[in-house]
């Protein structure tokens, strides 16, 4: 299973602001946080973030969906009006295409983020939305865009800052149960080379963390060596880890 994640705007687009904070600033930080935790279960790439999916294909840029089997697409909402907070959430919806023959995995991760406290606003059928078009009609990849919640709901908001670890796990146990996706060997039990080695609690924490990646079959060759452009991978994980961006 191969997921691509994209953070909604960004390159310029801050998405909608209220409450202040800024719609593409909470994307990046789901983003980031779900990267790892969904790591556990498939292989994920997270498009990069300093750029904006929506005016990249727009303007002429390419994604290969075809080298996916899903794609999540993530956003906040807006039009609630409510940045006081009238004691009730406006919710999280999903949006998916009107060819989805099934939507398990979305009605899956909105029970579960519902189950947190906010309203469950349901998984809705779109033509009209442009990457979600290109990826369905062109690739024939399933592309789910969530709403989180309302950025300009100061009830969500307040919310989603007191859970947000608990949303993150809502998704990834959404995605996970909904596919019937298992943990991965490695992630469950750690790489078969680093057993005993003297770094293998760091290793094994970095790669839960997203930063290292084995070699694809199980184990990290702990006592290799690594090529520069491995070095800048994993330092670029780590910053993604520790600042979401
Ligand atoms: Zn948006």
């Amino acid at each position: 299973m191969k997921i691509l994640l994209i953070a909604g705007h960004g390159n310029g687009d801050p998405g909608a602001c209220a409450c202040g904070l800024k719609e593409a600033d909470l994307t990046r930080e789901v983003a980031a946080a779900l990267l790892p935790k969904l790591k556990a279960y498939a292989d994920v790439d997270l498009f990069d973030t300093s750029k904006n999916m929506y005016s990249y294909l727009k303007n002429g840029g390419v994604c290969n969906f075809a080298n996916y089997d899903y794609v999540f697409e993530i956003h906040f909402n807006a039009a609630a009006a409510d940045t006081a907070g009238n004691g009730k959430t406006t919710g999280a919806e999903i949006l998916i295409h009107t060819t989805e023959s099934g939507a398990s995995v979305e009605e899956a991760i909105l029970s579960n983020i519902a189950a947190l406290g906010f309203k469950n606003r349901g998984v809705k059928r779109r033509s009209d939305l442009r990457n979600m078009n290109v990826c369905k009609k062109n690739y024939g990849v399933s592309y789910a865009l969530i709403e989180v919640c309302f950025i300009d709901d100061r009830d969500d908001v307040n919310l989603y800052q007191q859970k947000k670890a608990e949303v993150i796990d809502a998704i990834v146990n959404g995605i996970a149960s909904g596919f019937g996706l298992a943990k991965t060997e490695t992630a469950a039990a750690g790489f078969k080379d680093a057993k005993g080695h003297y770094a293998e609690a760091a290793i094994n924490d970095l790669f839960k963390m997203g930063i290292v990646n084995g070699d694809g079959n199980g184990n990290f060759r702990p006592d290799d060596n690594i090529k520069r452009g491995d070095v800048a991978i994993m330092v670029r994980n780590a910053i993604r880890y520790i600042t979401g961006k």
